[in-house]
């Protein structure tokens, strides 16, 4: 299944100013594990994202790693995700880090995968609004 609106819809959650704070060389592609690890790293030292504040809190983290055809469980995730206060910010975190499996900022694994570059690309333009 697939969400293409989920992807389209970073503009209008972005919070520009703490996407600002995420250094620009995470804004590039990159398909190294050691990269990807250290990125991850940061976002933890960082404590940019706030986790307490993500609308998964207490819910089934299963929800967000549906099996295949899993399709209600899926929906009941995204549609979680959507009224979720730092989606933007859970996004940027996956895209930046690789993070290819599971439901992160409102997108599947697939859609980011398939989207990769242009949600950075979106992700850059909106920090720099910031
Ligand atoms: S956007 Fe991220 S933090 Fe928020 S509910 Fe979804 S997976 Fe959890």
């Amino acid at each position: 299944m697939s969400h293409p609106k989920n992807v389209i819809s970073i503009e209008r959650n972005a919070v520009a100013s703490r996407l600002a704070e995420i250094p620009e060389s995470f804004f590039e592609l990159s398909y190294s594990k050691f990269d990807n690890e250290k990125r991850r790293l940061w976002f933890v030292e960082s404590g940019l994202i706030n986790w307490k504040e993500a609308a998964c809190v207490g819910q089934d983290p299963s929800w967000w790693f549906p099996e295949r055809g899993q399709n209600d469980i899926l929906d009941l995730a995204l549609s979680i995700c959507s009224q979720c206060n730092i989606k933007t910010e859970c996004l940027a975190f996956a895209i930046c880090t690789g993070e290819d499996q599971g439901i992160w900022g409102g997108t599947t694994g697939r859609e980011r995968r398939n989207n990769r570059r242009t949600i950075l690309k979106r992700l850059r333009i909106k920090r720099a609004e910031a």
